[in-house]
C-alpha cells in the first residue's frame, strides 16, 4: 500500500437517508455542498436528495455494472486531484452495494477516504427488532438460487448470533417458506419500508409473518431478522 500523497484528492464516503429525506447529517450536507462531484449508485434517487437540499453539483453514475469502467475514470480524478462524494441508492455506501471496490482501491492507492457515518438498514432494522444486539452476523443478501439458499439457511440454523440478511420483495415469500421450513418456530422480524410511509415491523415465525403479509405481491423494501439458535452447550472438555 502506498502512503498518501501530497494530493488534495480525497473520497468521501456519505451515508444518505434509507427513505426519510431528513435522516441526513448537516456534515453530509455540507459535504455534498463542497466537493466537485458526486458518485452516485442510482442518480435518479441522489437527485431528489440533492434538490431537497438545493444542492447542485455534477452527479457521475457509479453502479454494479459499470463499477469497473468508473472505478478507474473516479481513481483517476482522485489522483488529479478532485474530491468526490460516495453515495449509494440508500444508507450507508459500502454495504452490500459497490461502494466497498472503490473504497478498497483508493486504499490501495494511498488515496485519502473519509466516512461520514449515518443511516443503514441493517442497523435500523436489528434496533427496532428488539433481537439481542450484543453479537450479529451480518449476511447482505441471500443467495437466489434455490439450492444455494437452502444451503446457506441449513449452515445458519445454529448462529447463535442474531442474524441480518437483506431480501428483494419478489423473493421474500419464497424466503419465508424456506424458514418456515428450516428454523420451523424460530422468532424472526420482517421490517418493511423502514422510515418511510409505509413502515412496518412483522414479528413471529416464518408461517406467522407469511400470514400477516397477506395475499398478493409483497411491495418495498426488505431487512430480515432471525434470531440467534441460543447458548450452544458448551462441550465435556470445557465444562470440567
Ligand atoms: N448500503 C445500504 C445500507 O446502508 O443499508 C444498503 C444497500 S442494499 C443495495 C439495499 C437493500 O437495503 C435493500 O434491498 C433492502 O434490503 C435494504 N433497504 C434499504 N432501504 C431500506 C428501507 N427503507 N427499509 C427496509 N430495507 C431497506
Amino acid at each position: 500500500m502506498k502512503s498518501f500523497k501530497n494530493n488534495p484528492g480525497k473520497l468521501y464516503v456519505c451515508a444518505t437517508p434509507i427513505g426519510n429525506l431528513e435522516d441526513i447529517t448537516i456534515r453530509v450536507i455540507k459535504t455534498l455542498r463542497q466537493v466537485d462531484l458526486i458518485a452516485a449508485e442510482d442518480t435518479r434517487r441522489t437527485v431528489k436528495l440533492l434538490s431537497r437540499y438545493k444542492i447542485k453539483k455534477p452527479i457521475i453514475s457509479y453502479y454494479e455494472h459499470n463499477e469497473l469502467i468508473r472505478e478507474e475514470d473516479l481513481i483517476k480524478k482522485l489522483n488529479d486531484g478532485f474530491t468526490i462524494a460516495l453515495v449509494s441508492d440508500a444508507g450507508t455506501p459500502g454495504l452490500a452495494d459497490p461502494g466497498y471496490r472503490l473504497i478498497k482501491r483508493c486504499i490501495d492507492e494511498g488515496i485519502e477516504v473519509e466516512v461520514l457515518p449515518g443511516p443503514c438498514a441493517a442497523i435500523t432494522a436489528l434496533i427496532a427488532s428488539g433481537l439481542p444486539t450484543d453479537k450479529f452476523l451480518f449476511y447482505g443478501f441471500l443467495p437466489r438460487k434455490k439450492g444455494q439458499l437452502r444451503k446457506v439457511l441449513i449452515s445458519l440454523k445454529d448462529e447463535e448470533k442474531t442474524i441480518i440478511a437483506y431480501e428483494s420483495p419478489h423473493r421474500i415469500i419464497n424466503l419465508l417458506n424456506e424458514l418456515d421450513e428450516i428454523f420451523g418456530e424460530r422468532k424472526i422480524v420482517l421490517t418493511r419500508e423502514l422510515t418511510k410511509k409505509f413502515e412496518e415491523v412483522l414479528r413471529g415465525t416464518a408461517k406467522e409473518i407469511n400470514l400477516k403479509l397477506g395475499k398478493g405481491k409483497p411491495k418495498g423494501e426488505f431487512v430480515l431478522v432471525i434470531n440467534g439458535c441460543g447458548k450452544k452447550k458448551k462441550s465435556s472438555i470445557l465444562r470440567d
